[in-house]
């Protein structure tokens, strides 16, 4: 299928631009400057340096011999995001923004962030180019995840703790969109995931892009073919719109796209858009699937990973979604946490929760595969940043 959005922002009825009008001139230069990037050499020769000499990559492709051996049926594979600079696949569409920033000749660049990943990556990024950087975090959200208050700060980073609403990623989404506003000549605000008014879902999947075209080839040199099914997590759904893009157009590759099952069905137990009963909707800026009530109020969400805990999905996924090229589903916390163990214990890699929800489902599916088939997980990050919470949540820690 053709994927991407049309001129106006749009993936098929998904998309567009929503915003005060005050936006529209600033949004129209992003994507001048996007354009006029993706076409120039010298900024594409600059950000494939700091992939490699910075944020690590190619990431290795990882076969899970032990993972599969246990599972009894298809063979696992693994994109190593985990092991990009900063922990996460984040950095990827950090670097690309900051150097966008750079170009567009501001100074100052601005994030949102829950659970401290995409703030990390930022702080990260603006210290390496030189750029001034505040991100706007819940406070509630800067209790549960200290270190990485403390590492965005040791880089330079002023944290603006916000207030408002639910004190978590959705108010400091609105935080940063009215900072945004204010100081637009000098700043650029960079997003995190495949979110917003466009052009950002398009700028962010081309930066996350890279994960799909590495690992394409990758997996054609080590296995001459093509994976039958790739799954990823899907949060906002950067990392899951990364690799899924290289495979898009290969119509027998079947693409999973898992999302937060959280503790239950009912309203605020969970994150799952398509598989949890939202609706199509606006939020910050896009046209796409969320969860709200039946007056288009946004309900709360839950997840034990805090990077999946967002009422919103990506608006070029409810294309893929409505076309069939993709299909949805969701995992449990408990799932979450089960598949968080067995690939510690069975590989001596300790996932992301985030990422662990699609080695959950990939465990799932695998027994009743065929030994000669091949699954391909997205492991977006690594866990180290989870193992309080998963002590908390086993009762553990208080
Ligand atoms: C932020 C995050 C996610 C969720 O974000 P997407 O935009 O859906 O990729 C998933 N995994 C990790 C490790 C994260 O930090």
């Amino acid at each position: 299928m053709k994927t991407g959005p049309d001129r106006r922002g749009y993936y098929g009825a998904y998309g567009g631009v929503f915003v005060p009008e005050t936006l529209m001139a600033p949004l129209a230069e992003l994507e001048r400057a996007f354009v006029r990037a993706r076409k120039d050499r010298t900024f594409g020769a600059r950000l494939a340096e700091l992939q490699a000499t910075f944020a690590g990559r190619p990431t290795p492709l990882f076969r899970a011999r032990r993972l599969s051996a246990r599972l009894g049926g298809a063979q696992i594979w693994l994109k190593r995001e985990d092991l990009c600079h900063t922990g996460s696949h984040k950095i990827n569409n950090a670097l690309g923004q900051a150097l966008l920033a750079r170009q567009m000749g501001k100074s100052r660049v601005i994030a949102e962030t829950g659970a401290g990943q995409h703030g990390v990556a930022v702080a990260t990024v603006a210290a390496l180019l030189g750029l001034e950087c505040r991100v706007y975090m819940g406070v509630e959200d800067m209790r549960r995840q200290r270190p990485n208050v403390d590492r965005m700060e040791l880089m330079g980073a002023e944290v603006v703790p916000v207030d408002s609403g639910s004190r978590t990623l959705k108010d400091a989404i609105n935080e940063a969109l009215r900072d945004w506003v204010t100081n637009v000549r000098t700043t650029h605000y960079v997003l995190g995931s495949v979110l917003g008014p466009h052009p950002f879902p398009m700028i962010v999947r081309e930066f996350q892009s890279v994960i799909g075209q590495e690992v394409f080839s990758q997996f054609r040199k080590q296995t001459r073919g093509l994976p039958d099914l790739v799954v990823a997590c899907v949060g906002g759904g950067s990392n899951a719109a990364g690799i899924f893009s290289a495979f898009i157009a290969h119509e027998r590759v079947r693409l999973v796209g898992v999302e937060a099952g959280g503790r239950g069905e009912g309203a605020g137990e969970h994150a799952a858009r398509f598989a949890g009963g939202g609706s199509p909707g606006v939020l910050h800026g896009t046209y796409t699937w969320l969860l709200q009530d039946a007056h288009g109020q946004i309900q709360p969400t839950h997840s034990i990973s805090a990077g999946m805990d967002y009422p919103a999905v990506g608006p070029e996924h409810a294309m893929w979604r409505d076309a069939g090229r993709v299909s949805y589903t969701k995992v449990s916390d408990a799932e979450a946490l089960e598949a968080f163990r067995m690939l510690s214990e069975t590989e001596g890699i300790i996932p992301a929760l985030e990422s662990a929800h699609a080695v959950a489902y990939a465990a799932q599916v695998a027994p009743a595969m065929p030994l000669k088939a091949n699954i391909l997980v997205n492991l977006s990050g690594r866990g180290d940043k989870d193992l309080e919470e998963v002590a908390r949540v086993e009762g553990r820690a208080p």
